[in-house]
């Protein structure tokens, strides 16, 4: 079976970290990019919606930081599934945004081991709660029109 790749979005102000870990995800056959900030992301998101699978985010940013980000991103994208990226002493927020809802954490530097599997874990359940949408849609849709005859 073909492996569709999972579009990802790496959010970090570190820059050398984001194109360390967008390239890794490209080896790994994802199809990733990455901005520097909160706010990119969210404009990112306006402009491809739930086309982003995975967003992987990092909970220390300056301006807008990851949990500020996360609540945005649940608010007005909640198909979208989060990772947090957590630095020194950001334990406590990755608990806080998961929480919030984000799917899982990893932890800085990142092993990429545990980035294919959570990365794997996220796409699966988004994919699974667009199935669950399409079926209540389908069931909703045909409902109505038995309504009319
Ligand atoms: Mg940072």
């Amino acid at each position: 079976m073909v492996r569709v790749p999972i579009n990802v979005l790496v959010v970090d102000d570190e820059e050398d970290f984001v194109e360390m870990f967008t390239m890794r995800l490209s080896e790994m056959g994802e199809r990733p990019r990455g901005v520097h900030s909160g706010r990119e992301c969210l404009k990112i998101l306006e402009e491809e919606g739930a086309d982003v699978d995975v967003v992987i985010l990092d909970i220390k940013m300056p301006g807008m930081d990851g949990i500020e980000t996360l609540r945005e991103i649940r608010k007005r994208f909640p198909i979208v599934e989060v990772i947090l990226l957590t630095g020194h002493g950001s334990v406590d927020s990755a608990v806080t945004g998961m929480k919030l809802g984000a799917f899982d954490y990893l932890n800085k530097p990142a092993d990429f081991v545990e980035l294919e599997e959570k990365l794997e874990g996220a796409r699966k359940r988004k994919a699974e709660q667009e199935d669950r949408i399409r079926r209540a849609e389908s069931r909703t849709m045909s409902r109505k029109s038995g309504e009319m005859f």
